[in-house]
């Protein structure tokens, strides 16, 4: 049977993580299910774990999952496994391998572009792993790249895959306790797939305005007739995932089960929207490719939401269910009030983007602005902490829509919008802006600049807020920049807290009170009571080093 080591590398950058240290995708998770299914004796390792341990066994494929901007990461993997595996072979995944001007910069043999569960299946039947010389015949198969004598050979992007399909598969998640310190992680979980924007951005000239991807019915939408890209410009989460799938409750409720008997604390149900979560249904066998019709599917929503809040760990306070993202166009009361009533308290992503409605109409958004800022009102009525994008660098961004978007920083303080994420814009593969330049960072511009200055004013503002404030947190790890210190991540998310205790408490839930800010991003806590002890360290440690 061909042995396949599956590397988690999202995030990696150059080798080490930066941010989002407390991460944990459910991508690879999913992949290594598909491989197994197909026969593949595969096993998943975090980046971490393997560029540090001499101890793995051998393995007959490299497998990479990764980010755009993983590629140094993904390189020094690659020598690393041609060092110890010269005739080995390296099949690449994940976002990074949408982009072309990657692939021709990496030592690959294949690369799965798109989503896996129908590509995967046809690789395996072909025999390319055992035997290298078939890679030839995967030329021309619908997502997948293959790299020849320094060749690159497109197939394309995969089929999305159906609903029926991707039901056949439920998520590794013993993989999870290989990945550092996992008890403290975000764990994602994934119950949408797919986005339902299939608006299109205005802004090139390809778009002669016939209105098909607006108000057309839901099936012309997936096909602009000029080849505009769908979804926001900046995003390629329409055109690589299609309209949204959402998974089964059943198969939801029951990953999420396995991932708290783990031991996980923290599993954030992630989709391009949660509010699509079972929209879908509504306007099946249609796709989906309308953001604001039909509403949300309340009933499905609640369903899923108090099934999961009834979990055992969940009731008792030591474990916690967010979500990831919602569009503010699909938020009314009704919508608030069941969100809250189960998840209050924690953190939810909206995507405001710019203050300016004309850039956002130009770029394809779904929602204005004032949307966003009644969604925002509504969630923070009932309970939700909303936290807020912003991106700069938008193409036709003017300095005048710049200063909408500062202006409206002042709003957004006043209605108690937690953080901001300030970001770039990166023109990705497969959006409508994938040749667009990318711009200077922020500081580098005045107007952006002003928006930067005023985006870190506010997010340590904020921060200076939680000064005496008691947060249930959980222990990660020692805190390799003072010692004595223990790094801690809130239950319900948050900024990182430092904590002065013993590196006996790793693994416990605990009660902090913040007593100091030090940085935009951290804070520091003193120790006030221990919940309970998820997972001993001794033990941890010891599982660590039998592998
Ligand atoms: S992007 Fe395409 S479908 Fe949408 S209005 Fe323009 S031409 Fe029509």
């Amino acid at each position: 049977m061909v042995r396949l080591l599956l590397i988690d590398a999202n995030a990696r950058m150059s080798g080490k993580r930066l941010t989002t240290l407390d991460v944990i995708g459910a991508g690879p998770r999913y992949v290594l299910s598909v491989l197994r299914r197909h026969g593949i004796d595969a096993v998943l390792e975090p980046y971490e774990n393997v560029v540090t341990s001499k101890g793995l066994k051998d393995f007959d494929v490299l497998a990479v999952s990764f980010m755009i901007s993983d590629v140094e990461a993904v390189r020094k993997l690659i020598s690393w496994w041609k060092r110890r595996k010269p005739d080995g072979i390296v099949m690449l995944g994940g976002p990074g391998a949408l982009s072309p001007n990657i692939l021709e910069k990496l030592d690959f043999d294949l690369a799965i572009v798109g989503e896996c569960e129908l590509v995967v299946p046809e690789i395996v039947k072909k025999g390319v792993f055992e035997d290298r010389s078939r890679l030839d015949d995967l030329i021309g198969l619908k997502g997948v790249a293959v790299k020849l004598k320094g060749k690159v050979f497109w197939g394309g992007l995969a089929p999305w895959t159906p609903r029926e399909v991707m039901e056949q598969y439920m998520p590794d998640t013993d993989s999870v306790a290989k990945y550092p310190f996992y008890w403290a992680c975000r764990v994602y979980v994934e119950v949408v797939r797919g986005c339902s924007n299939f608006r299109r951005a205005k802004l090139y000239r390809e778009c002669d305005l016939c209105n098909i991807c607006r108000q057309g019915p839901l099936d012309a939408r997936l096909r602009c007739p000029r080849n505009v890209a769908p979804g926001c410009g900046y995003c390629s989460v329409p055109s690589v995932h299609g309209p949204p799938r959402s998974r089964s409750i059943e198969s939801i409720v029951s990953e999420v089960e396995k991932l708290l008997e783990l031991g996980v604390t923290r599993i954030v149900l992630s989709a391009p929207d949660f509010l699509d979560y079972g929209r879908d249904l509504l306007v099946h066998p249609h796709p989906l490719t309308d953001p604001r019709e039909p509403p949300p599917n309340i009933d499905v929503i609640e369903k899923l939401l108090s099934k999961l809040s009834a979990l055992e760990p969940v009731l008792e306070g030591v474990a916690c269910i967010s979500i990831e993202n919602v569009k503010p166009c699909l938020v009314n009361e009704y919508v608030a009030e069941v969100l809250g009533k189960y998840l209050k308290g924690t953190v939810v992503y909206i995507g405001l983007e710019s203050g300016s409605d004309e850039l956002l109409d130009r770029v394809g958004r779904p929602c204005s602005v004032s949307e966003a800022i009644r969604c925002i009102e509504l969630l923070k009525k009932y309970g939700l902490r909303p936290y807020v994008y912003l991106m700069h660098g938008i193409p036709t961004e003017t300095d005048d829509d710049v200063k909408k978007t500062v202006e409206l920083v002042d709003l957004l303080e006043k209605i108690g919008v937690e953080r901001i994420v300030l970001y770039r814009f990166r023109p990705l593969p497969f959006s409508a802006f994938e040749k667009a330049e990318l711009p200077p960072p922020a500081i580098a511009k005045p107007s952006t600049r002003e928006l930067y200055e005023r985006v870190r004013k506010f997010n340590e503002a904020r921060k200076r807020e939680l000064l005496n404030r008691v947060i249930r947190a959980v222990i990660a790890s020692s805190y390799p920049k003072k010692r004595g210190y223990v790094v801690a991540y809130p239950l319900l998310h948050g900024p990182t807290i430092v904590i002065r205790a013993s590196r006996n408490y790793i693994g416990a839930v605990v009660d902090v009170k913040i007593v100091k800010v030090v940085s935009d991003r951290l804070v520091e806590g003193m120790l006030l009571r221990v919940r309970k002890r998820i997972v001993r360290i001794e033990k941890y440690a010891r599982d660590i080093s039998m592998r």
